[in-house]
């Protein structure tokens, strides 16, 4: 097809929806380290998971060797609603950038969640309903996947119990309000209500929660209480499997139009859309097919890929949770309060973890000044208003295209437009009034939290 025969967007039809799920462990020779009972220092067995986990979810969590695995119905019909998702060949921003790189994104806010988490929501909250559970427990940041959840365990009939980072629940009552019309409660996290929460509470009066203290918080719950699960949104190999509708959809797509994506970028938090969004690429890569350029966008302000290391570690403050082995600035790494971008976890899932080791993609840290600068430009022209996670991936993606203007090269760019950013309207002002600051963690910083990460002994 000729450039401009391109359409501007590309869908796929219902039926041309995937109807597998692509398991990317399957092509790694080097597979990624399994998950640690922090106790015994020795590979969790689905046994000791499946207090904590769906067994469903387990099975998926644990397999390194199954390639494919069929989307059911129920999870495909839901999907129908707001998916396929569409590849839109981003003509606006070219031409403001004036550069001969073709551009395109692939856009997953069109959801009320406004946002990827909620590919994985239904389907968490599905295997949970076959498995006859009362509910499912969680823990939400921002509140995208706490919104993602209640809208799927709303949908099956599933009681879901949030623990919202306190700073968040204080600071985004629209988002808290939203989850409770989807019937969620949600906890102000750290609470009360677990021991754990009351732990932390003691020891730090008046902290504003973290993300890793809430998951503490909600595993306690979904552990202590019969007939519940816990759940979570990123990180996991699960989720990862989960979103890898969203790369074998933009994979067919760019294969009607008979187009090849040349450099592949996703913003980094857990690492789910990311691994989402290249895992049928890297499938072809790793088995020799293809090659792309892969790019890793995290914050500045929370760099795991670029300023971390690759060692075993919690995935939680309260240090109840597995270890798992992944680029990690330790878990009680905090970022700057002042960092409005999202994108704040410690850690990073094992399986980009294990190809960023082995060299088979890339990483940048941006600051945020310039990542809602991109938005701004991005917003003005292509008319999204982007979420500030997502907007990480539209920095890197502009600083491609501008190099292509230098050297005159006519890349194929494809980045994950994850989401909208409707609920950060508080960080839109602060970047609008000017205030907007930058606060990158010392070297001092970052090896205080990483001299914390647990010994592990060596395999
Ligand atoms: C949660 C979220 C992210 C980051 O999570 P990953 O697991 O790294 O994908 C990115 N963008 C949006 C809009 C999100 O809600």
């Amino acid at each position: 097809m000729k450039n401009q025969d391109i359409p501007y967007k590309t869908y796929l039809t219902e039926e041309e929806l995937p109807t597998a799920w692509y398991n990317l462990r399957a092509d790694m020779k080097n597979k990624p380290a399994p998950l640690l009972n922090p106790g015994t220092g020795k590979p969790l067995t689905a046994e000791e998971l499946t207090p904590i986990f769906c067994e469903e979810l387990v099975r998926q969590e644990l397999d390194n060797d199954t390639a494919f695995f069929p989307i059911p119905d129920e999870i495909r019909d839901f999907y129908k609603m707001y998916r396929p998702s569409p590849l839109v060949r981003a003509y606006c921003l070219e031409k403001v950038l004036d550069t001969p790189a073709k551009i395109y994104y692939k856009f997953e806010g069109n959801n009320t969640s406004g946002s990827h988490k909620l590919n994985s929501a239904i389907a968490q909250a599905y295997y949970a309903k076959q498995q006859g559970l009362k509910g499912v427990t969680t823990e939400t940041g921002a509140g995208q996947w706490g919104t993602a959840l209640s809208m799927a365990c709303a949908y099956l009939g599933l009681d879901l119990k949030v623990f919202m980072v306190k700073v968040s629940y204080e600071q985004k009552p629209f988002r808290r309000e939203v989850m409770r019309t989807y019937g969620a409660s949600v906890t102000p996290s750290p609470s009360m209500e677990t021991e754990v929460g009351r732990r932390i509470l003691a020891e730090f009066p008046g902290t504003t929660g973290s993300l890793g203290c809430a998951i503490s918080e909600a595993v306690e719950v979904a552990v202590k209480n019969p007939g519940y699960r816990y759940v979570l949104g990123s990180v996991l190999n699960q989720v990862l499997l989960h979103q890898s509708v969203i790369g074998l959809e933009a994979k067919a797509a760019f294969d009607k139009i008979g187009v090849k994506p040349d450099v592949i970028i996703g913003c980094a938090g857990g690492g789910s859309n990311l691994g989402g969004l290249i895992a049928p690429f890297m499938g072809e890569k790793l088995r020799g097919e293809a090659d792309y350029r892969i790019i890793a966008v995290e914050p500045a302000s929370c760099p795991s890929f670029t300023r971390g290391v690759f060692a075993y570690d919690f995935c939680d403050t309260g240090m109840i949770c597995p270890l798992a082995k992944m680029y990690t600035l330790g878990s009680s790494f905090i970022p700057s309060a002042n960092h409005a971008g999202g994108l704040r976890f410690h850690g990073m899932s094992t399986i980009l973890s294990q190809l960023y080791h082995d060299g088979l993609m890339e990483a940048r840290a941006v600051e945020q000044t310039s990542v809602f600068q991109a938005a701004e430009q991005f917003a003005r022209c292509e008319g999204i208003l982007p979420a500030p996670e997502s907007s990480h991936a539209i920095r890197a993606a502009i600083d491609e295209a501008l190099r292509c203007r230098e050297t005159g090269e006519e890349k194929t760019i494809l980045f994950g437009l994850t989401g909208t950013g409707y609920f950060d309207l508080t960080a839109y002002q602060q970047f609008n009034d000017g205030l907007m600051t930058d606060t990158i963690p010392t070297d001092e910083d970052l090896a205080r939290s990483i001299a914390a990460l647990p010994k592990v002994p060596e395999e």
